[in-house]
């Protein structure tokens, strides 16, 4: 029996490893979902199948609860809450492991000093991701202001609350620890997850999600090392690695150190503080906006987070064949962290039917805009602020973004006067060469298809 659970987790292993590698790409994506799940499905089996098992009757109630809450959460999910879904989901993880490294801690029959030790740092890890991950999806989904939030010596009580729950966890070690003991720690760390948390602005949450996203997956390897099941090892591993991995390309495209994720030091930038913008806006009829792309010889197209909340990208994608068709050059300028997901509007224009060759990284189309008669921002507006390049004094100063302005000419598509997700003006609508086109993103992409078929 023995060997035939080890060989079911090597399959497990397996199988999650393959769905790694199918996400990887978007068009091997939802089969590598797939294969997870599998994977998921198969380590749950053999876990409840595992001689000696205790409890088995409340294990399968709290099953039956998790999967039927995920299941019809899941179906009724809009993709635009995805990411809240995903903060959820990686605040679950941890709060998981830290859950099993409190059983096994309150239980104390971990003999071992190293193994205590795993559990303990998986536990502190766990519920920093848990409580970090509430505050995340507490922002995006909008019942936290999404800018930062901070007050007089918060670094010093950061470093006291991470102190204490180091030190609170190091009085664990002895193998034999007081309960009121264990709750502290746990306090503590949870605690810490909210401090981390709070002062970090909007617009660095993709940093904040893969990083909490990382931290929820070495939380459940140590605890695997600690409970010796090679499934949570290997599963934790593998997620703590991509979850670092896109942790540093997200501060890469965020262009912010990840030490000052984790000492909470940026987002510093608070409100009132941007300059002031001058200027007016200028509005344009679709029949001109046609007109205009219509006698482009490129355009360049920028998604951001409203083609995703208008589903507008069927319309894109028929407004790039008809572009196409007669004889414009178009391309996609993809902003790393535009939407509300690593990969949003990568997976969005790919479910449209966009062809990958279309879409360009940031730093693989932003000396073309010069070239470009036409940019058309759709829904985007913090990846194509330049504050990001000028102001100091804005949240967003030193991220990278795409180089719209430097176009001929530069379209706008958003519904009325919203800021980002960062919460701040945008100097680009101001523009002399910018023009604004107001409405649902859907509503007008459909409206341009029509005035350019009436121009033929
Ligand atoms: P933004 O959130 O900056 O801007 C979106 C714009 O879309 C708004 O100004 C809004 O203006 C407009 N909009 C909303 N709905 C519609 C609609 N139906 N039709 C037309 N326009 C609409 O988006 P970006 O993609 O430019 O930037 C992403 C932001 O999200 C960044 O700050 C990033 O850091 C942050 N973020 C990204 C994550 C990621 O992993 N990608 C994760 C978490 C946060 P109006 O209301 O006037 O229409």
């Amino acid at each position: 029996m023995e060997h035939l659970i080890q060989g079911a987790y090597f399959l497990t292993v397996f199988l999650f490893v393959l769905g790694l590698k199918k996400m990887s790409s978007p068009a091997t994506a939802r089969s590598g979902i797939k294969w997870a799940g599998v994977a998921m499905g198969l380590a749950i089996v053999i876990t409840m199948l595992t001689p000696g098992l205790h409890n088995v009757g409340l294990m399968l109630v709290a099953i039956l609860i998790g999967a039927g809450v995920a299941w019809y959460t899941g179906g009724k999910v809009a993709m635009t809450d995805m990411p809240q879904m995903v903060a959820i989901y990686n605040g679950m993880g941890g709060g998981a492991a830290a859950a099993i490294a409190a059983v096994e801690l309150l239980r104390g029959e971990i003999e071992q000093t190293g193994m205590v030790l795993l559990s303990v740092i998986g536990g502190l890890i766990g519920a920093v991701a848990f409580s970090g991950s509430m505050i995340a999806f507490g922002k995006l989904q909008g019942l936290i202001r999404g800018r930062p939030i901070t007050f007089p010596a918060q670094h010093a009580l950061n470093l006291v609350v991470l102190v204490v729950s180091l030190l609170l966890g190091a009085t664990l070690l002895d193998g034999d620890p007081i309960t009121i003991m264990i709750v502290l720690f746990f306090v503590a760390a949870l605690a810490y997850g909210v401090l981390m948390t709070l002062p970090i602005g909007g617009a660095d949450m993709p940093v904040v999600i893969s990083l909490y996203s990382a931290l929820t997956g070495m939380a459940v390897a140590f605890e695997g090392f600690a409970l010796g099941n090679a499934a949570m090892i290997v599963a934790g591993t593998v997620v703590g690695a991509a979850g670092t991995l896109l942790t540093q390309l997200m501060a890469k495209a965020m262009n912010r150190p990840i030490s000052n994720v984790l000492f909470g030091g940026f987002g510093k930038a608070v409100e009132g503080e941007a300059s002031e913008i001058k200027g007016s806006l200028r509005q344009i009829e679709t029949e001109d906006a046609a007109v205009m792309m219509r006698y482009a010889s490129k355009v360049i197209i920028v998604p951001g987070y409203g083609m995703a909340v208008a589903q507008a990208q069927h319309k894109i994608r028929e407004l790039m064949d008809l572009l196409e068709g007669l004889g414009v050059e178009v391309k996609f300028a993809i902003h790393p962290v535009a939407g509300r997901m690593p990969g949003h509007m990568n997976v969005l224009l790919a479910e449209a039917g966009v062809p990958y060759d279309r879409l360009y990284d940031l730093e693989d189309i932003n000396a073309e805009f010069g070239s470009a008669n036409v940019s058309v921002v759709i829904g985007a507006n913090d990846v194509v602020n330049p504050a990001a390049r000028t102001d100091v004094s804005s949240p967003i100063y030193g991220m990278p973004i795409l180089n719209v302005d430097k176009a001929e000419n530069v379209l706008v598509i958003k519904r009325g006067q919203g800021t980002g997700f960062a919460g701040i003006e945008n100097q680009l609508f101001y523009k002399d060469n910018a023009r604004m086109l107001y409405g649902d993103a859907q509503g007008v992409v459909s409206e341009l298809i029509q005035q350019l078929k009436q121009l033929d």
